[in-house]
């Protein structure tokens, strides 16, 4: 078990710079995943941690020791790939005890922790199998088993479910989260899926083109994104986005957008006519009951069974709005919108940041 720490972490690939000085700490035991689009440079520094690229510039703590310089072997890390990469001429319990045997672990030793970890992972069962005899979510489990035998200070996981089909992907989920929860080992996850992110980590790290745009907790990322990136980012259906213009009155602050008053908290910060972006998730949107609220015309409705999403037009803009349960409206009819305005955003149009 290890804590681990970014400290002013940059990366040039020649010329390119694609982490630019990244710093943050996970508590021993802690599991963090780190998300963002294609490209951001996730994958980047999850390889530096892991000895597998260079740094460039800053340092990174495994157990607080610098490790810079240390060799990939000599971290007491094990990762496991988007690619299982088993060996396939091996049965399950060789690839399976395969690190240990190149440490030369004591046999017994290493049979015993196999076994351990077979027994976690429901794949007592599967030893003498081959890798091809073995479905996907199978394989999955044996490139953890070989992690785990290897009882490293962290884990490293890049994109390890990608290859896996939805069904598969949520249940393989469940078991790294249980599987966290069992063992408690110090783990930095790669995603660039937000829903993956949401469900499993302690904390989460979202990057942007090389640096970091907020570290949180899935709720704090989620209640309170501290900018429209994150805000974009975070959720399924994303959040809804209007432009408008920030207004300071006697009462409070509201932002005027397509011709409607659209209520913020009580006063969010920001100068009366400055350009703003508001942000309300779809879950926030409610059909009002009460005679009052803003007019919107309704153009889709999709049941999902325990949901509705609607996309409702307010002037120009299209927003979508998920109700628990069903609804009888229809298309074309027309509805009033009340908003929860203390689950609404404010974000400057000019740098992104939260005003509220
Ligand atoms: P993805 O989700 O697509 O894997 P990522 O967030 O993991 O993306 P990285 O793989 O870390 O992104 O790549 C970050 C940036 O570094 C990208 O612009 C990529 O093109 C660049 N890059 C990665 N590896 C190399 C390399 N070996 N040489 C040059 N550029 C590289």
């Amino acid at each position: 078990m290890a804590s681990v720490s970014f400290r002013g972490v940059e990366k040039n690939f020649g010329r390119f710079k694609v982490i630019h000085g990244i710093s943050f700490d996970i508590a021993d035991g802690e599991f963090v995943v780190l998300v963002g689009p294609s490209g951001c440079g996730k994958s980047t520094l999850l390889r530096m941690l892991a000895g597998l690229e260079p740094i460039s510039g800053g340092e990174i703590d495994i157990d607080r020791r610098v490790v810079n310089d240390v060799d990939s072997k000599d971290r007491d890390i094990a990762m496991v790939f988007q690619s299982y990469a088993l060996y396939p001429h091996m049965t399950v319990r060789d690839n399976m005890g395969f690190s240990l045997r190149l440490r030369k672990a004591d046999t017994s030793m290493t049979a015993q922790r196999v076994d351990d970890a077979a027994r976690i992972l429901n794949l007592t069962q599967l030893l003498d199998r081959y890798p091809r005899e073995l479905s996907g979510g199978q394989r999955q489990r044996v490139a953890m088993g070989r992690a785990i035998v290897r009882d490293p200070k962290v884990f490293l996981f890049d994109e390890p479910l990608s290859n896996l089909d939805a069904k598969l992907r949520v249940a393989m989920r469940a078991e790294i989260k249980a599987l966290h929860q069992r063992l408690k080992t110090t783990t930095v996850y790669v995603t660039h899926d937000q829903i993956e992110a949401m469900t499993m980590a302690d904390r989460i790290v979202v990057m942007h083109d090389g640096i970091v745009e907020q570290i949180g907790t899935p709720l704090e990322l989620f209640d309170r994104p501290g900018n429209l990136f994150v805000a974009q980012f975070i959720g399924s259906p994303a959040m809804n986005i209007l432009q408008g213009t920030l207004r300071q009155g006697e009462g409070g602050s509201w932002v005027e957008a397509q011709g409607q008053r659209w209520p913020t908290v009580p006063q969010a910060q920001g100068n009366d006519g400055q350009a703003v972006q508001y942000g309300v998730r779809p879950g926030d949107l409610h059909l009002s009951t009460t005679g009052q609220g803003i007019p919107a015309k309704v153009v889709v409705v999709e049941p999902t069974g325990a949901e509705t999403e609607l996309v409702l037009r307010v002037g120009e803009a299209d927003l979508v709005v998920v109700l628990h349960g069903r609804t009888g409206v229809k298309p074309d009819d027309t509805v009033l919108l009340d908003v929860a305005a203390d689950k609404t955003h404010v974000f400057d149009t000019a740098g992104g940041q939260r005003l509220d």
